[in-house]
């Protein structure tokens, strides 16, 4: 693939770096490794994962975590402010993060710090440790030592950032982005019959109205303060005419979603399979057909994992209560081929995907690195796929922790063959063939 299209050509890099891009047929005098019908395309970048290190390894962990990435197919991802203990909220636990994920990593790592309310006075310093973005909540996050913020803590963190941003030179497109997840708790229609074991009672209980007024808040934040606002996750259908139109009039808004709302729908998860829980939930299947059409117009900017995994007890999978279970989904590794069975139906094609999952979140991270695309000078970051081949979803070949995930058993479309981080192949057939060679990526200094 080579500017937006398919096309058959050989890539050299040297020194970790693209060297140089040749006709297919063009002879040389070093190691060569020829993949014939394959893909050979930009590693992927997550921007969205809970790797839980340190202090919850038993839910995740930096080793687990990114050698999942790189079986599928990921060189580089973006771990978020909790669920680590203590969570990213000051310098001290920034250290703290980067100090375990040493000499752990098989794909390259880098990460948010959280707002919480009484930590306005450490973003700064975040800022100063090169974080990829700030990470807030609206709504409990499932963790007490991570609480929400309301409008105001938005409204007073876009200051600070937004100076810290003015001081250091960095223009309106080079802000460091507030990462929001966007629901408010307000009131949840159940029907007669709740019940805490039951799909379609958890669904009732966070309703799409949750979701849609936040984002119509972060719309309203996002024009008065001319700051980057970039909402995670979005689930519901009835947020995604709003961010239309705020994009349209050019807010500097960008949002994403993930795979597991693409693919599954409300009416096919079962009561007591707490696999599928995640917040926002997924939705229906009229529900996900909208969010498609957001994607595939450019409305939804990128597809992330959202990889938010727990031990078995804390998911209630034997007891299967949906009202106590962690809310998160276990999908790492599965992000690549999960998308693109769907993807493919609909039209999607190998350059789009490329750009949804690769080329669009490293812009979004903006984090210095010239990485997502083949061009000369970028890193030698490749995934080699087989977009027309499929495989079932099993626990033995998964990397995750802990196995359980709602895609055991599914039938993907897209076979990550082989993953190169730099040059060096990490990934091959299966297994992973490196020691750990990925890095600690902090956000370039532009002052
Ligand atoms: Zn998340």
């Amino acid at each position: 693939m080579y500017k937006d299209k398919l096309t058959a050509l050989s890539v050299v890099s040297e020194n970790g770096r693209i060297k140089d891009i040749c006709s297919y047929n063009e002879s040389f005098d070093c190691r060569t490794e020829d993949f014939g019908d394959l893909v050979i395309m930009p590693g992927l970048c997550d921007s969205h994962v809970h790797i839980n290190e340190p202090g919850r390894e038993d839910w995740e962990g930096f080793e687990t975590a990114t050698m999942a990435a790189a079986a599928g197919g990921i060189t580089f991802i973006a771990d978020m402010p909790l669920n680590s203990l203590p969570v990213t909220t000051n310098e001290a636990s920034f250290d703290k993060k980067t100090e375990s994920a040493k000499n752990k990593l098989y794909c390259d790592t880098g990460f948010y710090g959280g707002l919480v309310p009484d930590n306005i006075n450490e973003l700064n310093k975040l800022s100063e440790k090169g974080v990829l973005g700030i990470k807030a909540f609206m709504i409990d996050s499932g963790l007490e030592e991570f609480p929400r913020v309301n409008e105001n803590h938005i409204r007073e963190a876009i200051k600070v950032l937004k100076s810290n941003s003015e001081k250091t030179g960095r223009g309106r497109h080079n802000q460091i982005p507030l990462l929001v997840h966007a629901e408010i708790a307000g009131e949840s229609k159940l029907s007669g019959n709740y019940s805490k074991y039951s799909f379609k009672s958890f669904l009732e209980a966070r309703p799409a109205e949750w979701e849609s007024s936040a984002v119509g808040m972060l719309i309203n934040l996002c024009r008065e303060s001319d700051y980057h606002i970039h909402i995670v996750h979005v689930s519901a259908a009835s947020s995604v005419e709003m961010i239309r139109k705020a994009k349209k009039e050019g807010l500097p808004l960008t949002v994403e979603t993930c795979p597991h709302y693409l693919y599954f729908s409300s009416e096919e998860i079962p009561d007591n399979d707490t696999r599928f829980k995640c917040t926002p939930p997924i939705r229906d299947s009229a529900n996900r057909e909208i969010l498609w059409d957001a994607v595939k117009d450019g409305t939804i900017d990128f597809v992330v994992s959202d990889h938010s995994p727990c031990n078995p007890v804390l998911k209630f999978i034997e007891e299967g209560n949906f009202a106590e279970a962690w809310g998160g989904i276990s999908g790492l590794q599965f992000s690549l081929p999960v998308f693109w069975t769907q993807a493919r139906k609909r039209g999607v094609t190998v350059p789009e995907l490329s750009e949804l999952m690769s080329s669009g979140t490293s812009g979004f991270l903006n984090s210095g690195k010239r990485i997502g695309k083949i061009e000369k000078g970028y890193d030698a970051d490749f995934t080699v796929f087989d977009p027309e081949s499929k495989f079932t979803v099993e626990k033995k070949n998964i990397f995750h922790r802990h196995k359980e995930t709602p895609y055991t058993g599914k039938e993907l479309y897209g076979i990550v063959n082989h993953t190169f981080l730099r040059g060096n192949k990490v990934f091959e057939k299966g297994k992973i063939v490196s020691d750990p060679s990925g890095e600690i990526i902090l956000r370039e200094k532009t002052s």
